[in-house]
C-alpha cells in the first residue's frame, strides 16, 4: 500500500521541477511569514506567507523545468555574488556610472582611476 503510494507520487512528479534552492527559500520564507503573522499587529503578513508558499508549490509542480532551472540558477548566482561581496575584505565593489557594470578593485589604495571593462568609461573612487 505504502509502496504503491510512493510509486504513484514518483510518477506524478515525473517531468516536474520538484524542489530546488529557490523553492526552498520561498518555502522557508513563507513559514517565517506564517509565524510572524501570528503576532496580532503583523497579521497582514499572512498575505506574504500565502504568496511565498503558493510560489514554492508552483515551482515544485511546474512542468516548465527549463524555465524553473534558469530562474533557480539566476537566483543562486545572485546569492553567491552577494555573499562574495559581503565577505570579501580585499576588494571594493563599485558600479560603473555609465553602464552599471560592477567593477572590483583592490582595497586600500587611496583615490584611484577605474576604467570600466565593459564600456571603457573612467571614473575616480576611493578604494
Ligand atoms: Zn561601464
Amino acid at each position: 500500500m505504502l509502496q504503491r503510494l510512493k510509486y504513484g507520487l514518483q510518477r506524478f512528479m515525473m517531468g516536474r521541477n520538484g524542489s530546488d534552492t529557490l523553492g526552498w527559500v520561498a518555502l522557508v520564507l513563507g513559514m517565517v511569514f506564517v509565524l510572524l503573522a501570528s503576532v496580532p499587529r503583523l497579521a497582514w503578513m499572512s498575505g506574504l506567507a500565502f504568496l511565498c508558499l503558493a510560489y514554492s508549490i508552483f515551482r515544485m509542480y511546474s512542468r516548465n523545468v527549463a524555465k524553473r532551472r534558469e530562474e533557480n540558477l539566476r537566483f543562486t548566482g545572485l546569492f553567491r555574488r552577494l555573499k562574495a561581496r559581503l565577505t570579501d575584505r580585499q576588494h571594493r565593489y563599485f558600479a560603473c556610472p555609465q553602464c552599471g557594470q560592477t567593477v572590483r578593485v583592490p582595497r586600500g589604495k587611496g583615490m584611484i582611476k577605474i576604467r570600466c571593462p565593459k564600456c571603457r568609461t573612467q571614473f575616480e573612487k576611493k578604494s
